[in-house]
């Protein structure tokens, strides 16, 4: 076996189909978001562009109130915590942390995690693998951490048509209420921006005898009168047997959380090996996220102001002929419809006008869709708008993109 011939291959196969990855290398400005420092590869001096696809849906990674506590719990405490949360490494910040995340979601108790990929790998995990003959039931576009969480379990899987929810009763009605059930979904679906009609999918959960499991994690912080999600907008939340998020995105920090009753959350606690066998994260983390969560609960104001960014934009984008796709949420997807075409918009974006936005190819989403997806924020004023829409506008007309959506 030659490795290296076959590492070199396996990449090269990438790049020929324009899906090779390229990382901008960034450095964040306290104060300027959605401005950064952009690092060229070529080692040009640095320069300051604007990013247009920061999962930071409301500039909380640089709020006063989340900057303050991440410095106060640093000199208080130091850099990590110490440990996995067994051996010495339960912080009073983490306890803290997961009583607010039970209070947003209306549950009893919640879970830290490493990470929103962790805590879907590990539950779907823990939960497939104990329940005994356990079936999971996995809308189709749901995210790369819940199904390697419930492959790794080894329980049976149905894949359910995306958001189809007369299909997911015909599975259910298939299985039959004695069997363990779980039905794992999530709200947002962060690529076409699409969202999941949660009440009704609760309604056959509840039929069914069926555990509900709802991955939040593009709507933490972002919906709902205190940012508990779209189950808590559709007043469902209290329906959903497991609510999971992440401390990343709306809430500008890292982490993830599941947030149930103390039965289910104990469970994982106890059983859960991506859970017990890691470290906990540093007490400057926890007070951020705690800090971050608890301004979202009370504040809408970025809320509401995010909305407005997101309809304005989406519609100066359909005013200027550019295919922007339909999407209930505040994600604004661009289509391109071609991997390498995509990868080109994004360098001339980057390279001729210092506007950053990520060219998003498959495997992410399927052939044929590759797309630029926009997540504007409060922060993204017209100024910025206009530059945006103008040179959005060139791109396509130097690449010949179609505009038809
Ligand atoms: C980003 C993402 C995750 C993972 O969350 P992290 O905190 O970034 O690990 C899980 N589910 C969905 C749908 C995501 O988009």
């Amino acid at each position: 076996m030659n490795y290296n011939n076959f590492f070199k291959d396996a990449i090269s196969g990438l790049k020929a189909e324009g899906r090779y990855r390229v990382f901008a290398n960034l450095e964040r400005i306290v104060g300027k978001f959605p401005k950064s420092l952009y690092h060229p590869e070529n080692g040009e001096a640095p320069r300051e562009i604007t990013v247009w696809c920061s999962n930071d849906y409301l500039g909380m990674g640089q709020h006063p109130k989340v900057l303050e506590a991440m410095d106060k719990a640093v000199s208080g405490q130091g850099g990590g915590a110490g440990g996995t949360r067994n051996i010495s490494g339960s912080n009073h910040l983490h306890v803290a942390l997961e009583q607010e995340l039970a209070d947003l979601h209306g549950k009893e108790a919640a879970l830290l995690m490493t990470s929103g990929y962790v805590a879907n790998w590990t539950t779907l995990s823990t939960l497939g693998s104990k329940l005994p003959d356990c079936v999971i039931i996995s809308d189709s576009q749901n995210h790369n951490s819940m199904i390697e969480g419930m492959r790794h379990s080894k329980a049976e899987r149905r894949i359910w048509n995306h958001n189809d929810v007369e299909h997911l009763e015909a599975i259910l009605k298939d299985l039959g209420p004695e069997r363990a059930k779980i039905v794992a979904f999530e709200s947002v679906y962060s690529m076409d921006g699409d969202i999941a009609p949660i009440g009704q999918i609760l309604d056959l959960c509840e039929k069914y005898n069926a555990i509900s499991y709802l991955d939040e994690v593009h709507a933490v912080g972002m919906y709902g009168p205190r940012g508990g999600g779209v189950a808590e907008r559709d007043g469902v939340m209290h329906r959903v047997d497991i609510v999971q998020g992440t401390l990343a995105k709306a809430f500008g920090v890292i982490g993830g959380y599941i947030a149930a009753k103390p039965e289910i959350v104990d469970f994982v606690r106890s059983f859960g090996n991506g859970f017990i066998f890691t470290s906990s994260h540093p007490p400057s983390i926890a007070a951020g996220a705690l800090a971050s969560v608890r301004h979202l609960k009370e504040s809408n104001a970025e809320r509401v102001a995010q909305k407005e960014r997101a309809e304005t934009l989406r519609e100066r984008m359909r005013a200027a002929g550019l295919p922007v796709m339909d999407a209930p949420s505040h994600i604004v997807p661009l289509m391109v419809g071609n991997a390498a075409m995509c990868k080109e918009a994004s360098d001339r974006l980057l390279f001729e006008h210092d506007i950053y936005v990520q060219p998003i190819n498959y495997p992410t989403v399927p052939r044929g869709t590759e797309r630029l997806r926009f997540t504007p924020g409060p922060l993204h004023n017209d100024e910025l708008m206009d530059h945006l829409i103008d040179s959005l506008l060139a791109v396509w007309s130097q690449l010949g993109i179609s505009k038809a959506a």
